[in-house]
C-alpha cells in the first residue's frame, strides 16, 4: 500500500515538473529564436564535472554542500524513480536511497548551517527556507526507504508528508520561479549557452555584433534578448558572488549585478521586483520596478542610471558560479538606449559626436595625435613601406599625463632596436567607446574604417599600450574580417627582456610597489604576468593587492564609465587607491591610459602612478 502510494506520489511529482518546466520553457521562447543544437544536452555532464569545477571550486565549503545536497538528490530521485517509479520495490534499492537521503540530508544540514549567519550578499526570502525544504525531502525518502519493506504505518504516513513538502519545493518551485527553479535553468544553460567557447577553453569576451541592416538595435524589452539568455537569467541562485565583486555598487551607484539579473528574471516573467530579497540598488527602494516579456526594460522594469553605470569590468562574470553574462545584457540594454532613444548621459553624447565627426574622442584633429613625439623621430608606415611593429597610440596620445609615458614606450622600443612606425595621421579611435556606450553603428563605422587603412599597410604585429584598443582590435575586429596579430606593449617588453635587448642601470626601484591589473588586459584577455614579468625584470618584487590578477578592481575607466559619469557615494579609483594604501603600496604600477587617468585623478595623499613604460625607460641603460 504505502510502496504504491510512492509510486502515484512519484509520478504525480514528475507531472508537476514537467509541467513547471513547460511553463518556464514558454516564457524563455518570449525571446529572440536562436538555434537549438539538442546534441549539446549531451555535453552536461563533462561541463558541470570539468568546466564549472574550477568556479565553484574557488569556494570549497559550498562546493561540498552541493556535492552532498544535489549528489544526494539527483541519486535519491533517480532510484526513487527506478525502484518506486517502475514498481520494482527492491530491498536494495531502498539501501541505495536510504544511503543518497543521508547524503542529502547532510548537505541539508550545511546549507543550513551557512544560512544560520548568512553573507550579506546572499539573497534571503524564499531562499531562507531551502534547507528546510530540502532536509524534508531527505527525510521523508529515508524514512521511505527504512520503513517500506516493514509496512509500518506511522513512520510511513510522515514519510509520505515530508516527501510532498520536499516535492513540492523541487518539482512545483521549477514552475513557479522558486530557488529550485535555477537547477533546471543552470544544467540547461550549461548545454546551451550563449557562449560555447567558454566550454572550449578559450576566452570569450567579445560583443555580438549586431546585425543593423537587419534592424537588430540592441534589447528594448525583455523579449527582445535571445530565448537563452532569458534562460540564463532564470539559472541565478543569488549568491551575490558578482554583488560582491562590483566595483558601481561598491561606490554606490544604481547598479546591483545581481539585482540587475533578478529584474530580467522579472521582466521575463511578468511581475514586480517587491519580492526580491537581496541587496537592492543603493538609492533605489524595492518593490517600485516591474516588467513583462513585451513591455519596454525603461523605465519600468529598469532606470537607464543602472546599465549607465557599469563600467564593463567583468568581474561580475569571472565570479558567477551560474556563467551568466552579465555584460552582454548591460550593453544589449544600452544599444537599445543609444541607437533607438539617442539617451546617452552626461559627456557620452558629445564623446560619440566627436567619432561621428572627428574620428577621436576628444573632437581632436587627427593631426595632432602625435605631437607628443614630434622630436622622436618616429617612423611613420606608408603604403609600400613595411614594420615588424605597428605601434597604435590609442587616444591617450591625446592626454598630456599619458604623453609621458608613450614617449617611454618608445625609448624602449628605440632602445630595444624594435622595427615599429606608427600611422601617423591616419590612425582613428578604435571604436571601444563607441561600443561600450551602445554605438554600434559607430562603432561599425570605426572599426570598418581602421581595417581599410590596415589593408593597404604592410607590418607583422600590432603594437598598443592600451588595453581598450588591444582588446578591440584582437577580439572584435575579427567578426568585421580584420585578423591581426595584436600584443599589448607589457608582453612585448617582457619578450625583449627574454631576448636579453634591455640593457638596464642603476638600482631597482626601492619603494613598495604595487601593479593594478586592468580590466581589458587580465579578466578579458588573460594577460596577467607579462607585466609582473616585466616588473620582476627591473628587480621589483610586487606587493599585490588583496583584488588582483583575475579578481583585480576595476580602476572605473572602462565601459565609458568617466563620461557617462553616474554619480555614487564615492568614486571607484577612491575604492582602488585604498586598497592599494592598505597594503602599503608606495608605486602604482598601471599598463593603461584609463587606468592611468583614473588613479592619477584622486586627490589627496596618494601612491605614485607609473606606467610600465616609464618604469622601465627610466632604468635603460645606453
Ligand atoms: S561589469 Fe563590473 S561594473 Fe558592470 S555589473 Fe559587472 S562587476 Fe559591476
Ligand atoms: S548572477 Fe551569478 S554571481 Fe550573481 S547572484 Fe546570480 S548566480 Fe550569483
Amino acid at each position: 500500500m504505502f510502496a504504491n502510494i510512492l509510486t502515484i506520489s512519484f509520478w504525480a511529482s514528475m507531472a508537476l515538473m514537467l509541467l513547471g518546466l513547460a511553463q518556464r520553457a514558454r516564457l524563455w521562447s518570449n525571446g529572440r529564436a536562436q538555434p537549438v543544437a539538442l546534441a549539446k544536452l549531451f555535453a552536461i555532464p563533462k561541463r558541470y564535472f570539468v568546466d564549472l569545477h574550477h568556479v565553484v571550486a574557488r569556494e570549497p565549503f559550498i562546493a561540498r554542500t552541493h556535492v552532498a545536497v544535489a549528489g544526494g538528490a539527483i541519486l535519491a530521485m533517480l532510484v526513487i524513480g527506478i525502484n518506486y517509479g517502475l514498481a520494482l520495490y527492491s530491498p536494495v534499492l531502498d539501501r541505495v536511497l536510504l544511503g543518497a537521503s543521508c547524503l542529502m540530508l547532510a548537505g541539508a544540514a550545511m546549507v543550513a548551517w551557512r544560512r544560520l549567519a548568512p553573507p550579506a550578499r546572499l539573497s534571503r526570502g524564499p531562499w531562507m527556507r531551502l534547507p528546510f525544504t530540502l532536509a524534508a525531502f531527505a527525510l521523508g525518502a529515508a524514512l521511505a526507504a527504512w520503513y517500506a519493506p516493514q509496512g509500518a504505518q506511522a513512520p510511513a504516513l510522515l514519510a509520505i508528508v515530508l516527501l510532498a513538502l520536499g516535492a513540492a519545493e523541487l518539482a512545483l518551485g521549477i514552475g513557479m520561479g522558486g530557488p529550485m527553479k535555477h537547477a533546471v535553468a543552470g544544467l540547461l544553460n550549461l548545454a546551451f549557452h550563449p557562449r560555447q567557447q567558454r566550454f572550449e577553453g578559450k576566452r570569450s569576451t567579445d560583443l555580438r555584433p549586431l546585425n543593423l541592416e537587419g534592424g537588430d538595435f540592441g534589447v528594448a524589452k525583455p523579449a527582445d534578448f535571445a530565448w537563452n539568455r532569458l534562460l540564463q537569467f532564470d539559472a541565478c541562485v543569488q549568491c551575490g558572488k558578482c554583488e560582491a565583486a562590483c566595483p558601481a555598487l561598491a561606490a554606490g551607484q544604481p547598479l546591483n549585478p545581481k539585482k540587475l539579473i533578478q529584474d530580467m528574471v522579472v521582466g521575463l516573467s511578468g511581475k514586480t521586483d517587491a519580492g526580491y530579497a537581496g541587496t537592492p540598488y543603493p538609492g533605489k527602494p524595492v518593490g517600485k520596478h516591474g516588467g513583462a516579456p513585451q513591455q519596454p526594460i525603461f523605465p519600468g522594469l529598469l532606470d537607464a542610471d543602472t546599465v549607465w553605470s557599469c563600467t564593463t569590468c567583468r568581474a561580475c562574470v569571472q565570479e558567477c558560479p551560474m556563467l551568466i553574462e552579465h555584460v552582454d545584457a548591460v550593453v544589449d540594454m544600452r544599444r537599445s538606449l543609444t541607437l533607438v532613444d539617442g539617451a546617452v548621459p552626461g559627456k557620452g553624447a558629445q564623446a560619440l559626436d566627436n567619432l561621428r565627426h572627428t574620428q577621436t574622442v576628444g573632437g581632436f584633429p587627427r593631426a595632432v595625435r602625435y605631437h607628443w613625439a614630434v622630436d622622436l623621430d618616429v617612423p611613420v608606415l606608408g603604403p609600400g613601406d613595411r614594420t615588424d611593429y605597428l605601434l597604435i597610440a590609442g587616444e591617450g596620445a591625446f592626454d598630456m599625463r599619458y604623453q609621458r609615458a608613450l614617449r617611454a614606450l618608445v625609448k624602449v622600443l628605440k632602445h630595444a632596436k624594435v622595427d615599429f612606425a606608427v600611422l601617423g595621421e591616419a590612425e582613428i579611435d578604435s571604436g571601444d567607446l563607441a561600443r561600450r556606450l551602445g554605438d554600434e553603428a559607430g562603432f561599425q563605422q570605426l572599426a570598418r574604417a581602421n581595417i581599410a587603412t590596415l589593408g593597404k599597410l604592410h607590418f607583422k604585429h600590432i603594437v598598443t599600450p592600451d588595453p581598450h584598443v588591444f582588446h578591440c582590435m584582437k577580439n572584435e575586429y575579427p567578426a568585421l574580417g580584420g585578423r591581426y596579430d595584436v600584443v599589448h606593449h607589457s608582453g612585448l617588453i617582457a619578450k625583449l627582456f627574454r631576448e636579453g635587448r634591455m640593457r638596464l642601470k642603476g638600482e631597482a626601484l626601492e619603494a613598495p610597489l604595487t601593479y593594478h591589473d586592468p580590466c581589458y588586459l587580465g579578466r578579458y584577455n588573460g594577460e596577467l604576468d607579462a607585466p609582473r614579468d616585466v616588473l620582476a625584470a627591473l628587480g621589483i618584487a610586487v606587493r599585490e593587492m588583496e583584488r588582483s590578477r583575475e579578481r583585480g578592481r576595476c580602476c572605473g575607466g572602462g565601459g565609458g564609465a568617466p563620461f557617462t559619469d553616474i554619480p555614487g557615494t564615492t568614486r571607484i579609483p577612491d575604492i582602488r587607491i585604498v586598497d592599494a594604501r592598505t597594503i602599503g603600496a608606495e608605486v602604482v604600477a598601471v599598463a593603461c591610459p584609463n587606468c592611468t587617468a583614473m588613479l592619477e585623478g584622486v586627490v589627496g595623499p596618494r601612491p605614485e602612478v607609473m606606467e610600465l613604460a616609464e618604469l622601465v625607460a627610466q632604468r635603460l641603460g645606453d
